[in-house]
């Protein structure tokens, strides 16, 4: 199924081109503050399916282009990443910091955005931030110390993200947590509905020109091991989000960009970049130029 939430805080499911909302089968508060009842409701979904299954079958919908999307998970309990995961961007970079050498890094949750949210762009001159296409990896069950070979039992779904990045040697944790830096969506797609996540294919474009592919299968750190390591430290809960690392392409976005991600069995988005006018602080007031390794 294709978790969603939408109009300030309703969740439903998209089914073809339709949503049914769905918000009063899993007992959600649009209202509630902070948003955190889609955690809950990822941790309980198996118990609302019979229910979902009929309303999908016999109850009201609207069309999807008629409501705007949310970040399926707006407050996770943690937003993880790894970094570089991908051969070809290790050389594109010239980076010794493997997701296999270095582990994972956090990113600020407000740093989650929606499909309908643009990318605002920090006014800090001379800086590029750069585009990076992953998959979010949305935990469904608690657990800690997680050996590889269950953790696939622990992951809810999947859903595209952009892990949009300042480029500079300040701390990594500032430079990719800028509001809007995490657009994750347009939905959750339930892990039942992806046949093979060591097989799946992601694109980004910008402006319609490709920037950057991958496939799963060529990940340094595969998913278990992704969920195995992070576990290992803290535990893992229901709503969590991974970031699985981005491969080579990575490139700066500008004002009225269009970036499109399409990340195979989960679906696309379509993001616009603004320039904002805030974001600037002393600490990047020190030019830096991004040079690419290859
Ligand atoms: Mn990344």
């Amino acid at each position: 199924m294709k978790l969603i939430r939408f109009n300030e805080g309703r969740v439903g499911i998209v089914d073809g081109e339709r949503v049914f909302d769905v918000t009063d089968i899993v007992g959600a508060d649009p209202q509630a503050w902070p948003p955190t009842d889609i955690c809950r409701v990822i941790r309980d979904f198996d118990s609302f399916r019979p229910a979902i299954a009929t309303r999908l079958a016999t109850g009201a919908s609207v069309p999807l282009q008629a409501v705007r999307l949310q970040t399926p998970v707006p407050w996770p309990n943690k937003l993880m990443a790894y970094p570089v995961n991908y051969h070809d961007h290790a050389v594109e970079m010239a980076s010794r910091g493997l997701a296999n050498v270095q582990g994972y890094f956090l990113k600020s949750n407000s740093s989650l955005c929606g499909p309908a949210d643009p990318i605002e762009l920090p006014a800090l001159a001379g800086r590029e931030v750069h585009h990076e296409c992953e998959i979010a990896l949305v935990i469904g069950k608690e657990g800690r110390q997680i050996p590889a070979g269950k953790a696939l039992e622990h992951v809810f779904g999947f859903a595209c993200l952009l892990d949009m990045t300042i480029r500079g040697k300040e701390e990594r944790v500032f430079r990719k947590s800028y509001d809007t830096f995490t657009p994750v969506g347009p939905w959750i797609v339930t892990a039942d509905e992806v046949p093979d996540s060591a097989n799946i294919n992601m694109k980004l474009w910008v402006n319609g020109e490709l920037r950057q592919q991958a496939n799963t299968r060529d990940l340094i750190v595969d998913i278990p091991q992704m969920v195995a390591i992070a576990s290992s430290a803290s535990t893992l809960y229901p709503g969590d989000l991974i970031a699985t690392g981005t491969p080579a392409g990575v490139g700066p976005v500008r004002d009225g960009d269009v970036v499109t991600i399409e990340v195979e069995h989960i679906g696309r988005m379509e993001i616009k970049v603004v320039q904002g006018t805030r974001g600037a602080n002393v600490v990047f007031e020190k030019p830096y130029e991004f040079v690419r390794a290859s």
